[in-house]
């Protein structure tokens, strides 16, 4: 039976910047993410891809509409172990190093029991083990992203949320390291939304949705 982890029911979100006037950068969206699910999100820059994801994953709440997660609980409880993200900026915590950085959810939620050593493991299964010891600034922006994704697959979280994981890398990199991470999804059972600018990664999923103005349909598209 499929096991609904996100419910969005005619969200939208409006910004409001003292002394201009409103904008509503997410209109009336509805969408429901499955146990499983891959789904890429794609879209003009500006349309509201980041929006619509950071509200997916609890970390921004709509200004009007509902949205819940049958399948992983209250809002106080999807992070860190339930729901991951890589972020479109740079994420990683420049006084740490890589597997420091790695391993920095599973210290954040008391899951103290050989967080090095599954840190260690996960980045040789991403090809990123060369990297370790070293420290943010030392990395590619590629690179950086990578360890960023090694970071949201540590706790093996229910869904992922990557916001252009792949925009720093080039295109035969980003499909090695998409098919080593999905593998890793599959093991896990994890669903991903990926929003992304890369057609190759899309046609990867196995759903698309479109964001036009804020306006969000799942309607299948030819890519351009
Ligand atoms: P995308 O990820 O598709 O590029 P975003 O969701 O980042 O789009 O942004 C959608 C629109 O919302 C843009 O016009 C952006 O400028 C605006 N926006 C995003 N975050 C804020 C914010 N915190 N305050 C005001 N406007 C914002
Ligand atoms: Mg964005």
């Amino acid at each position: 039976m499929a096991e609904t982890l996100v419910n969005a029911r005619g969200v939208s979100k409006t910004y409001n910047i003292p002394g201009r006037q409103a904008v509503e950068v997410l209109h009336d969206a509805s969408c429901s993410i499955e146990i499983g699910d891959r789904i890429a999100l794609v879209g003009s820059s500006g349309s509201g891809k980041s929006t619509l994801l950071n509200i997916l994953g609890g970390l921004e709440s709509p200004t009007s509409g509902e949205i819940d997660w049958p399948g992983l609980g209250r809002r106080s409880e999807l992070q860190p172990l339930k729901i991951a993200f890589v972020f479109q900026s740079p994420s990683l915590f420049p006084p740490l190093t890589v597997i420091q950085n790695v391993a920095l959810p599973l210290v954040l939620a008391g899951r103290l029991m050989q967080t090095t050593e599954r840190a260690q493991r996960l980045l040789l299964q991403l090809g990123l083990a060369d990297l370790s010891n070293k420290l943010p600034e030392e990395l590619s922006g590629g690179q950086a992203q990578r360890v960023a994704m090694a970071r949201a697959l540590i706790v093996r979280p229910k869904l992922l949320i990557a916001d252009e994981p792949t925009g720093q890398l080039d295109t035969r990199t980003s499909m090695a390291f998409l098919d080593i991470v999905l593998d890793h999804l599959e093991e896990t059972q994890s669903a991903l939304v990926v929003a992304t600018h890369d057609g190759k990664v899309a046609q990867r999923m196995r759903q698309r949705w479109t964001m036009q103005h804020g306006r969000l349909s799942s309607r299948a598209e030819e890519w351009a």
